[in-house]
């Protein structure tokens, strides 16, 4: 069985989750109006025929139906004012936490590394290879970033921060607003860095800290992923 590798699938599940289309529901609403209508307005007359019905009998049929269409427009457009509501961002939404890429080789781990702090987490992957945001937040940072090389940072609401370094070229400018997902640049091997790959780095109360249980927490499995793309290969 495949397991779940992150929150996205929950995002776009939640974007893909449209309310019930309105339409059969105002279709029955329009039609219990012409039946009560009729019923009433055609009393004893057992048998409904158009032909024995009054003309005021029809514009009363009509004006009912005219009504009805006008409540289903105004339901309508109420529906459409919620669905914009979700479109924007949600409480599911600014919780969500994802993976910067996918399909990547998880090599060199947070922590001791050369005699020096390794302070982030490297996925190799191809020259190229565009990552994403991995939660929202503005952009503090978009540019040439000493060691970093072409960097982005990303400051969430929780104050939490995410670099990623050793861009080819970043696809973001300083105080933009990005959602999870959104494209920051594209992986490369700039700054100091021994190879293509995307250096993360997630800084609490401005210090970093190993973004892997950090990740997890928030549904982010680094690992996992990684594990995920063995067993295909494995498998394949
Ligand atoms: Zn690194």
């Amino acid at each position: 069985m495949r397991q779940r590798l992150s929150s996205e699938p929950d995002r776009y599940r939640g974007r893909r989750r449209v309310p019930t289309p309105p339409r059969s529901r105002y279709a029955a609403v329009v039609t219990t109006a012409f039946v009560g209508a009729g019923i009433v307005a055609l009393g004893a007359n057992a048998l409904p025929d158009a032909k024995s019905v009054s003309p005021s009998v029809l514009d009363e049929l009509k004006q009912a139906s005219i009504t009805s269409q006008d409540a289903a427009a105004r339901a309508d457009s109420a529906d459409r004012a919620t669905r914009d509501d979700r479109a924007g961002k949600t409480a599911a939404e600014q919780d969500t936490w994802l993976l910067p890429l996918h399909g990547y080789d998880f090599q060199s781990p947070y922590g001791m590394r050369w005699g020096k702090l390794h302070t982030g987490i490297d996925l190799v992957a191809p020259e190229g290879t565009p990552y994403r945001a991995i939660h929202d937040g503005q952009v503090t940072k978009a540019g040439w970033f000493g060691g970093y090389g072409y960097a982005v940072i990303v400051q969430h609401a929780d104050g939490s921060e995410a670099i990623y370094g050793h861009s080819s070229a970043v696809s973001v400018k300083e105080g933009q607003q990005v959602k999870a997902g959104d494209q920051l640049g594209l992986v490369g091997n700039t700054g100091h860095s021994y190879g293509s790959h995307l250096h993360l780095e997630i800084h609490v109360n401005g210090q970093p800290l190993d973004p892997v249980p950090w990740l997890k927490d928030r549904g982010v499995d680094i690992q996992l992923e990684v594990e995920a793309i063995y067993s295909e290969v494995a498998a394949s």
